[in-house]
């Protein structure tokens, strides 16, 4: 039997591997291996895995690096995770990859696939543009034209053969951690004071980097483990977190924000890895990367970085919060993240309409002063204990 103590000391040195180490590691267990990096918030990681490539998100280095060289980069009204990205590049910690992948997230990411085609054009360096617009046959085919083209180019490098036998087996193969990650999830909801956000959170970045049915396995082990704790509940009240689906926040503010009086029950950290919709089904045709294609353009949760065709973000947050028993909304951005501060307005207005309380609050990834946030989200909680809103 694992102990607890045992599982979250192996994911804190995990997380404190900002070189990669372990996909390194990875890639010297096999041959042909490749790894290939994911800016937030979009990755094929199905078409990746079926290429024999480990895709590896990549979410700035956080508070565990100090940023030197990737500031003369940005001027200083632009987020902080490009920076730190290129400051990982540069310093030589992500030498273990082979290429990154860029998304259309936001301007930043766009620019920074720019900066990155030039600065290291040792990588393989891709930006995808996933379509704006539920219009089904169009964007399905734009989209699996895509993902085609990347899946041949990286089958090309790995010398793995692009069958639809291997993708339709990455594609269940990652599903499969998927539905570990339900389990985590609904393990949290239902015994969040066994199992404290700062380490679920330790356990879902270990997914950014980990083959698919090892973190399943790893998953399921935690769960086992916290819940043998049997600790009591405590007198907090229960949230979402929203907003910080892309630079991340420190996880002692995630700790801190929970220990001033509250369960953080859902959120949406580590958006990429965990499912977002009905898992991709093969139709007739026998077309996996058609229905991965698809399964994407249904993808259920709105975010701030999809166009939101039919307004429905708001009323989508109103359903996570009633699923999960928040009591109220935690809006936490990073400092100058358009999408996730131009965001709030639409998503607050819908939550004033259903008297759902909240409050916001704003983080760079390598904050170290959790004072303020600490007595705001204290306050936040008392206030809803004591009169149902904030
Ligand atoms: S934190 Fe916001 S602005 Fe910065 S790269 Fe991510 S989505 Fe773009």
């Amino acid at each position: 039997m694992t102990t607890i103590d045992a599982i979250v000391s192996d994911l804190e040195a995990r997380f404190d591997d900002v070189a990669l180490g372990h996909v390194r590691a990875w890639k010297q267990a096999g041959s042909g291996r490749l790894a290939i990096g994911c800016l937030p918030v979009f990755a094929p990681r199905e078409v990746l895995w079926a290429a024999g490539a480990l895709p590896v998100f990549v979410r700035g280095a956080g508070d565990r690096l100090e940023t030197i060289r990737g500031d003369a980069f940005y001027q200083s009204y632009i987020c902080h995770l490009p920076r730190s990205t290129l400051e990982l590049g540069l310093l030589g910690h992500l030498d273990a990859l082979d290429g990154m992948i860029f998304p259309n997230t936001c301007d930043v990411i766009r620019n920074l696939s720019g900066v990155w085609q030039t600065t290291f054009p040792q990588h393989v360096a891709r930006f995808i543009d996933p379509p704006q617009t539920a219009e089904p046959a169009s964007a399905a085919a734009y989209l699996r034209h895509e993902l085609t083209a990347l899946h041949h180019d990286l089958c090309a490098r790995s010398g793995v053969a692009p069958t639809a036998e291997r993708l339709i087996a990455a594609i269940a193969d990652v599903d499969a951690a998927h539905a570990a990650a339900d389990e985590l999830a609904a393990a949290r909801r239902a015994e969040p004071w066994n199992l404290p956000v700062d380490e679920v959170y330790l356990l879902r970045r270990a997914a950014d980097s980990m083959p698919p049915a090892a973190w399943a396995a790893l998953a399921r082990a935690y769960v086992a483990a916290a819940r043998r704790r049997g600790r009591k509940p405590e007198d907090r009240i229960r949230v979402c977190l929203v907003g910080a689906f892309c630079e991340q926040p420190p996880r002692a503010l995630l700790r801190a924000a929970e220990r001033a009086g509250c369960y953080i029950v859902d959120d949406d950290l580590t958006q990429g890895v965990e499912r977002c919709g009905p898992p991709p089904e093969v139709g007739d045709d026998g077309d996996p990367m058609a229905a991965l294609a698809l399964a994407w353009l249904r993808a259920t949760r709105p975010s701030a970085v999809r166009y939101d065709q039919h307004a429905r973000a708001g009323h989508e947050l109103v359903a996570r919060v009633r699923a999960c028993g928040a009591d109220g909304v935690l809006f936490a951005a990073p400092s100058f993240c358009d999408p996730a501060l131009l965001d709030q307005p639409r998503l607050t207005r819908v939550l004033d309409q259903h008297a759902i309380p909240y409050t916001a609050f704003k983080y760079a990834e390598n904050t170290g002063q959790f004072q303020a946030i600490r007595e705001q989200a204290g306050t936040f909680a008392d206030s809803v204990k004591l009169w149902g809103t904030a």
